[in-house]
């Protein structure tokens, strides 16, 4: 469904994604894991083009997105991108925010959307919370909440930028748990974390990056336990 290819990105001289390649199946969970500055975000950010690639191609759905005359837009509706800092509009309620992108840019109507809202809440476990603004809310509740509103836009991958970070530990369990429903019922995803249960859990594929590269990438089951690179090595022996 995604195919990276020579990827490169440089603020000025600084390249803060060097020579990335990467295919994405359809269905497919790929966890990225690695130090602090390696250009996971960075690498997340370009396949929604909320960061344009200095260097190489990334192809959605045989369309190739790095390709000047297209719409960026209609490239971030099929993304559906969560971040650390759930970003929730603060003046709006739960329904509103989740129905915002879905009548705006999809043009859906009001009633339909609501529908679609209400759905998305069952499905993250929080019907009751429709009206209620996002400031009542715990952070774990405003991150499910964050994810529906992605869902919202029926994107053909979800892609998470450490979205159980800035979480107190109690609530981690309950954003993992939406996330690996997701998994279940075969969304394509892109996940950023430093959960590695979760990463081993969930991921078909651990991508670990370091200095700007994929340095290794495997089954969780043996990046985490045969890891081939000394890098790799390296940064499991800090972590697990
Ligand atoms: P990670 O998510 O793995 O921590 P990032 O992708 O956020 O890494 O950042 C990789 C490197 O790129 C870091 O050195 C960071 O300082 C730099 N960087 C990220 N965004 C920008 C930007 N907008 N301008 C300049 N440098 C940036
Ligand atoms: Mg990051």
């Amino acid at each position: 469904m995604i195919t990276v290819k020579n990827l490169d990105k440089s603020y000025g001289s600084h390249e803060v994604l060097k020579d990335i390649n990467c295919t994405i199946h359809d269905g497919e969970v790929i966890v990225i894991i690695g130090p602090s500055g390696s250009g996971k975000s960075t690498f997340l950010r370009c396949l929604n083009l909320l960061e344009k690639p200095t260097k190489g191609s990334i192809v959605v759905d045989d369309q190739e997105i790095t390709d000047k005359k297209v719409n960026i837009d209609k490239v971030r509706e099929k993304m559906g991108m969560v971040f650390q800092q759930f970003n929730l509009f603060p003046h709006k309620t739960v329904i509103q925010n989740i129905c915002h992108a879905p009548t705006r840019v999809k043009k859906m109507n009001k009633a339909e959307a609501e529908k679609l809202g209400m759905e998305l809440l069952g499905k993250v476990g929080l019907q009751d919370k429709r009206d209620v603004y996002p400031v009542t809310l715990s952070g774990g509740q405003q991150q499910r909440i964050a994810i529906a509103r992605a869902l919202a836009m029926q994107p053909e991958a979800m892609l998470f930028d450490e979205p159980t970070s800035a979480l107190d530990p109690e609530m981690v369990s309950e954003v993992l748990a939406v996330i690996k429903q997701l998994a279940k019922e075969g969304m394509t995803m892109v996940i950023v974390t430093h959960e590695m249960g979760f990463a081993r859990e969930v991921g078909d594929r651990i991508l670990f990056m370091d200095h700007s590269q994929i340095v290794e990438e495997n089954t969780p089951e043996k990046l985490f336990t045969h890891p081939q690179h000394a890098r790799t090595k390296n940064f499991l022996s800090k972590i697990l």
